[in-house]
């Protein structure tokens, strides 16, 4: 979670969005009293065939009618039912017959193997990109099912904190009781097991240039999967444990902010409301725009695009040179835009922004189960436990938690 502020009240997210109602995240938000956004629908506007279709109807109903013809509506209505159906399946954690097969061929074929019109087919694929960061080809069936959660039994809504998302982590740090170290790099984990069965580690870590370390019966440790290679383990993660982390692929998000004169907003707003975000295949990912109307008296607003998959990858290409493409594919849907930006403002996320489970894994396969057991007082969380996002940090910071206590509490 990472907000920033660019002065005199703006301000915009580059890591997580949306809070979703079904977040477990939403229990601890409610708790601190963090004050929310007003709840938003999941579906967005959508950019297909070079047309525009703006979701500023009352309902999904009215927008999909919009969208589809009634026969295309029916098919992805066909979809909603089958997506239900399987999602459920996957409730039990287990690998039934049916999803081992989903787990061995990409969402892609799956999609294609159901016979939808390209267009149902086209607005299925829009809408899950952008949540798991990569080419649908890429992943597996089962994981793509798991991420349409949002959009199953009726579709959920999301919100946002008010104050920026990283007031939450705010919140958090604020409800930890005792000693706490923030802003230290962990570079090594030691542990052993005593006679009597507990555990102690010894962790160490760099902060303000000195390397201290601190002792625990217990560690979690909750970095990103990619960064696991960092630290030093000893003993090291199971080879098995390795092999569920090594066959993760990266999923790629990069955040661009536009400071834009909101004089633009004459030729974004769509009879007086708000078109975003809208969801395009290519170089923009998701264009959020502005999700709500600059306060009267404001120049300029935050303009933000959340891109994804391998259009995100440009570290090694010069800013000016992405901008420039940026704009020039803004200008295509909404003529004269460029001209009204100010500013921009590049986060990027090297080498993954998110976990994906390739074809032949899944966070339900055996192989990922060993990374929830504890390796000689050592527990695991992160969003990569359980999915690619916050839902599946907190579902296993919990686990862990969980875990820790019910050892702390076994008699010696
Ligand atoms: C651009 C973007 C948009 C997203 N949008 C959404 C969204 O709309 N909804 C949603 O639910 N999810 C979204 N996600 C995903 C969500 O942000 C992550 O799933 C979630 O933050 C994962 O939480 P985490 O605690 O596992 O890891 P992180 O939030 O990555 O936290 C890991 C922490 O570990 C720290 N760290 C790393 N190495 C070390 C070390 N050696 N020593 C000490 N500390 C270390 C890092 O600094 C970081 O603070 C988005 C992600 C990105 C990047």
């Amino acid at each position: 979670m990472a907000t920033v502020e660019y002065g005199k009240g703006l301000r915009a997210e580059y890591g997580m969005h949306e809070i979703w109602d079904k977040n477990p995240l939403m229990d601890y938000v409610k708790k601190f009293d963090v004050p929310l956004s007003e709840p938003e629908q999941p579906y967005s506007s959508v950019y297909m065939d070079g047309k525009l279709f703006p979701y500023v109807q009352d309902d999904a109903a009215a927008f999909h009618a919009a969208v589809f013809t009634p026969e295309e509506r029916g098919h992805y209505d066909r979809w909603l039912r089958e997506c239900e159906a399987l999602y459920d399946e996957t409730l039990s954690g287990k690998l039934t017959p049916r999803l081992a097969e989903l787990q061995n061929i990409s969402f892609a074929k799956w999609v294609e193997s159901l016979r939808l019109p390209p267009r149902v087919a086209e607005f299925i694929r829009l809408d899950l990109e952008c949540e798991v960061a990569t080419d649908w080809n890429n992943l597996s069936a089962v994981y793509g099912i798991q991420q349409e959660e949002v959009f199953l039994h009726g579709a959920q809504q999301c919100r946002h904190a008010r104050g920026g998302n990283r007031t939450i982590i705010d919140a958090f740090i604020k409800a930890i009781r005792g000693p706490k170290t923030l802003g230290a790099l962990v570079t090594r984990i030691a542990r052993a097991r005593k006679p009597d069965g507990s555990t102690r580690a010894v962790v160490y870590y760099k902060k303000d240039g000195v390397m201290r370390s601190a002792e625990a019966e217990k560690v979690v440790v909750t970095v990103p999967y990619h960064l696991l290679h960092s630290i030093q383990m000893e003993p090291s993660l199971t080879d098995e444990q390795w092999r569920a982390v090594d066959t993760l692929i990266p999923g790629g998000y990069a955040v661009v902010h536009f400071l834009l004169d909101v004089a633009a907003n004459e030729k974004l707003l769509v009879g007086g409301k708000i078109p975003f975000p809208v969801l395009t295949r290519g170089p923009l990912g998701v264009v959020y725009g502005f999700l709500e109307k600059p306060a009267p008296g404001r120049k300029e607003e935050v303009f933000t695009l959340l891109v994804h998959g391998d259009y995100s990858r440009y570290y090694l290409e010069p800013r000016d040179a992405v901008r420039g493409r940026l704009l020039a594919e803004l200008d295509k849907i909404w003529p004269g835009l460029p001209a009204f930006v100010r500013a921009t403002y590049f986060y990027g996320y090297h080498p993954a922004a998110i976990p994906g489970w390739p074809v032949g894994r899944s966070p339900l396969d055996g192989l990922h189960a060993s990374l929830r057991a504890e390796n000689v007082g050592l527990y695991l969380a992160g969003d990569y436990l359980y999915s690619s996002h916050s839902d599946g940090a907190v579902r296993s910071g919990r686990d862990a938690a969980d875990k820790v206590a019910a050892s702390l509490a076994t008699p010696r």
